[in-house]
């Protein structure tokens, strides 16, 4: 047995400091983690799914170090505007005018569909997923305590008046409220940066999600949301808020600024006083096609992917292949690169399937242990923990049930899947395909039996007649893949 290493500390990019920090937690040998979820009025882009596929990947670390987590995700189905500055209508009530449903029916569809493309992503249920409507009184309660000494009141609604805390957008790094192209879109507000906390319903006019306050007839500001579900199911301060990039710049420095206000107002200098101590952002997935749009038809989401016949986890492997913070472009090709790799990984690790799992003592596999543990306590060093994966799947002449142990340790962080996902799972069938899988086989069954006899006549036109259909055969694939679609 080799020594057992030092497990490396981890260590995560805090946004508000802007530098990698010890991660200490809050409540000692827990992990308490909060991630900004989907405005539920459409379907979620790829990109946003990016953001779940890294706080995923986030939980899985923090349990592989042996925290024991509790992961919130919310689902905004209330309150959301379609500019993140108080300006334009509610996502939610738009969408159901435009589909001719009510707001619940529109949340309750895609909150279905966000979460199928989760499971597709192998992305762990969260301890509770929050839904906004359940919290408004919990919203109401938590305003009436700052309203008094942070808001202010106008037809509209109840704003929060930015200059009553300490730091107002240190997380965005706005060096004045007339900074971050924030523009003044609601008349009467004191400052540019003052957000709703509260939104009335103008008078004569009706939502179909409302709820009476001191402040009138309305609905919550969607920053208090998370502010409230986030001290409501983690107390504050807790250990880690998510989101993506975007919400670096207003959403959270908003949440940061109610929370400062809810607990007594003191400096983010102590980054307690934000609510969270840690605040994590991935970078966005950008397409360069405009394919990520929800206003355009056709959008970049994980259905299409599938309809062309790309596994889901071909696009995690993607994700996972890029460093969280680093911007990652989409293509094509690069996901097909990334199927293959995911169909090698798993050739690879087929050996060891059945395998019955032993204890480490195989130094070769505990370096790559090591140096994984490592990777991932950097600050998710997903890119480098991939490859260690690769090269213990690799690994020959090694015990088989210690093998087994060291991927499945190792797929537990990263997710993929390989030692349980089968072949059939990454061979899915393009929607636009002319031919079944069984007719496939069917077909390929024939030519063997041609080849056999050595009637290379039929063979050959068994070939041309599964290439008119779009497959291509592989013969002699090193993968053992035997055909693909087109
Ligand atoms: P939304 O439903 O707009 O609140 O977005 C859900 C999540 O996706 C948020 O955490 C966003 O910050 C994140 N997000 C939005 N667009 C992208 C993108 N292109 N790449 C990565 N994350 C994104
Ligand atoms: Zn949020």
């Amino acid at each position: 047995m080799t020594d057992a290493p030092a497990p490396a500390p981890l260590r995560l990019f805090n946004s508000l400091t802007r530098s990698l920090e010890p991660f200490q937690p809050v409540h000692p040998g827990e992990a308490r983690v909060y991630s900004c979820g989907p405005t539920v009025y459409n379907y979620q882009h790829i990109g946003n799914m990016r953001a779940y596929v890294f706080a995923d990947t986030l939980g899985r670390t923090l349990s592989f170090k042996g925290y024991a987590l509790r992961h919130i995700i919310n689902i905004t189905d209330v309150g959301h505007l379609t500019s993140d500055a108080d300006a334009g209508d509610d996502k939610m009530e738009k969408a159901a005018a435009q589909q001719g449903k009510t707001a619940w029916d529109i949340a309750a569809f895609y909150t279905a569909e966000f979460k199928r493309d989760l499971d597709w992503l192998n992305v762990r249920d969260p301890a509770k997923w929050t839904v906004a409507t359940d919290y408004v009184p919990r919203m109401i309660e938590f305003a009436k305590r700052i309203a008094g000494t942070h808001c202010y009141e106008l037809d509209s609604g109840l704003y929060f008046d930015v200059s009553t805390v300490a730091d107002y957008g240190r997380l965005a790094r706005a060096v004045t409220d007339e900074g971050e192209g924030r523009i003044e879109e609601v008349d009467g507000k004191r400052h540019s940066a003052d957000f709703a906390i509260w939104r009335k319903t103008p008078a004569g006019e009706t939502r179909q999600m409302e709820w009476d306050s001191p402040w009138g007839r309305g609905a919550p500001g969607w920053h208090l949301e998370c502010s409230v579900m986030g001290e409501a199911e983690l107390g504050m301060p807790f250990d880690i808020h998510t989101g993506g990039i975007d919400h670096r710049e207003i959403h959270h420095p908003n949440e940061i600024a109610q929370n400062q206000a809810y607990r007594g107002c003191g400096s983010l200098d102590c980054a307690e006083h934000s609510g969270a101590r840690v605040w994590m952002h991935n970078n966005f997935l950008i397409d360069r096609g405009g394919k990520m749009s929800k206003s355009t038809g056709e959008f970049l989401r994980l259905q299409l992917l599938v309809d062309r016949g790309y596994s889901p986890l071909a696009y995690r492997l993607m994700c996972l292949q890029a460093h969280y913070r680093s911007e990652l472009e989409f293509s094509w090709e690069g996901l097909g690169a990334a199927l293959t790799r995911l169909k090698r990984l798993l050739m690879a690790a087929t050996t060891v399937r059945e395998a019955d799992g032993a204890a480490v003592t195989d130094h070769r596999l505990a370096d790559l242990l090591e140096k994984f543990d490592a990777a991932m306590s950097d600050d998710l060093g997903t890119a480098v923990a991939l490859t260690l994966l690769e090269e213990a799947a690799a690994m020959k002449k090694v015990d088989a049930g210690q093998k087994r142990t060291t991927l499945a340790t190792m797929d537990a962080v990263l997710g993929l899947g390989v030692l349980t996902l089968e072949r059939a799972d990454l061979r899915i069938r393009p929607k636009s395909a002319a031919i079944t899988e069984d007719e496939i086989e069917a077909a390929l069954i024939r030519r063997k039996e041609a080849r056999a006899a050595k009637d290379f006549a039929a063979s050959d036109a068994l070939r041309d007649e599964l290439i008119a259909a779009g497959v291509e055969v592989m013969d002699g694939d090193p993968l053992g893949w035997d055909w693909q679609l087109e």
